[in-house]
């Protein structure tokens, strides 16, 4: 008998997972190491869906995306006052960190979901890959995929070139549960995705699933962002937690130092609409991404790959960066199968399909940056969500036809 190809995963999250996923229902032998010694459902907020996002669960019907994400029926632009200026019809579903995770790793062989593992190097040669871990562990696979984030081991040994781009401004982020709402700052958000552009920085909110999975209105939360410029200076200062300790790429909810956000909250109540103070307002323990971008000029070296945000991060404008790490992960398993399992053939075909949409999607949402940072994005303009084009994240209201699958 044939022996299946063995497959190391480095990075849990939800590229990993979706990588874990597709090659397991290939044949393959797969193991996920991931370095966080928890799982990771308490990370993360809102997401905005992409039909690429939720391919697995569709395709596997695994998962009821109806069920486990909110309708968005409008786009909508506040002026400073709180009055919705524009409002255009939209056809998109948001959902949540955890309930995509969550959804992914009951998919997945728990045993075979290593947490605690984190992957310190790799050598490779024809016949296979050694990845050792800094526990010790040492594990040999055919393939190893490196879904490891913004600052992947992988990314770093095989590209030590390929640094983050700090963007020039952050994004400061919760939740509040909608019960908490007036009702009339309820009636706002309710159903739409709304925006307020200032001269530097926008706004945005959006509702999505509680943390038990609730969907009612009334029982969900109100995701918002805040992206606010910030210099090299007082980014570093941002960057110190509470108890001093120093964060690189987001602090997480509970880290950021105090004082910071009592000035988000009185920033808010000075320079934003009414609807989005009160939400920040009530937000005690917000938390904050950098925004980075990241582009490699490759993502194939022989046995090994980068997918997801290893490879290419980028803003969060274009509301692509999960389905473009799903995709990645569908397309290889594809690209495996259509090679027949020969492993460096597979990843070559899969590189020159993946790195185009990697860079396009890069390219797009830093243009959108630069004008919604900058003062000039128009109100009213459409939203540049979408993966391999602009609208392609339309989920329609019927449910979606199951994807192709492996
Ligand atoms: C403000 C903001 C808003 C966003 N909104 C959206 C949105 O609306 N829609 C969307 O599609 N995307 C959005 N994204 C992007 C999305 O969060 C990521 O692009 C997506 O989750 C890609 O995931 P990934 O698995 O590649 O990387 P990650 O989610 O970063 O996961 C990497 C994993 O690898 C683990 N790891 C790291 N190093 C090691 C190691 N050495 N060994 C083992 N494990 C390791 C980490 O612990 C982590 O679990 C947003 C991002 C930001 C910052």
């Amino acid at each position: 008998m044939i022996r299946p190809l063995r497959a190391i995963i480095v990075g849990g999250s939800l590229g990993g997972l979706s990588a874990a996923v597709w090659l397991r229902d290939l044949g393959c032998d797969v193991d996920v190491f991931e370095r966080s010694p928890a799982h990771l459902e308490d990370r993360g907020a809102g997401i905005m869906l992409n039909p690429a996002t939720v391919r697995y669960f569709l395709a596997k019907k695994v998962v009821d995306v109806r069920q486990t994400s909110a309708p968005i029926r409008r786009l909508q632009y506040l002026d400073r006052a709180g009055q919705v200026i524009s409002s255009a019809p939209a056809s998109w579903r948001s959902s949540a960190y955890n309930v995509l995770y969550r959804g992914l790793l009951t998919c997945f062989d728990r045993a075979r979901y290593h947490l605690g593992e984190e992957c310190v190097g790799f050598d490779q040669d024809e016949t296979g890959v050694i990845v050792r871990f800094a526990t010790g562990r040492v594990e040999r696979g055919d393939l190893v995929v490196f879904a490891d984030g913004i600052n992947s081991i992988g990314r770093r040994l095989l590209l030590p070139e390929c640094r983050p781009s700090y963007a020039g401004y952050v994004a400061w982020r919760g939740t509040v549960s909608e019960e908490h709402l007036k009702p009339e700052t309820f009636s706002l958000f309710h159903e739409a995705i709304t925006y307020h552009v200032l001269t530097e920085g926008h706004t945005l909110a959006y509702p999505i699933p509680n943390k038990d999975g609730a969907l009612e209105p009334g029982r969900r939360l109100t995701n918002w962002l805040w992206y606010r410029n910030v210099g090299e200076d007082e980014l570093a200062d941002l960057l110190v937690g509470r108890g001093g300790q120093r964060f690189s790429t987001s602090v997480p909810a509970g880290s950021v130092a105090e004082r910071h956000i009592k000035r988000l909250h009185a920033d808010a109540a000075e320079h934003l609409p009414p609807p989005f103070a009160e939400i920040i307002g009530f937000t005690p323990e917000p938390f904050i991404e950098v925004i980075f971008d990241v582009e490699v000029p490759r993502m194939a070296f022989g046995r090994v790959c980068l997918l997801g945000d290893a490879a290419f991060r980028a803003r969060p404008h274009a509301a692509a960066g999960t389905a473009k790490a799903a995709e990645d992960a569908y397309r290889l398993a594809l690209a495996l199968k259509a090679c027949d399992f020969d492993v460096v053939k597979a990843l070559q075909e899969w590189e020159a399909t993946q790195l185009p949409l990697g860079k396009g999607v890069v390219e797009r949402a830093r243009q959108a940056g630069e004008r919604l940072q900058h003062g000039r994005w128009q109100v009213g303009d459409p939203l540049p969500f979408g993966l391999y084009r602009v609208s392609d994240s339309a989920m329609p209201e019927e449910a979606p036809a199951a994807a192709e699958t492996t």
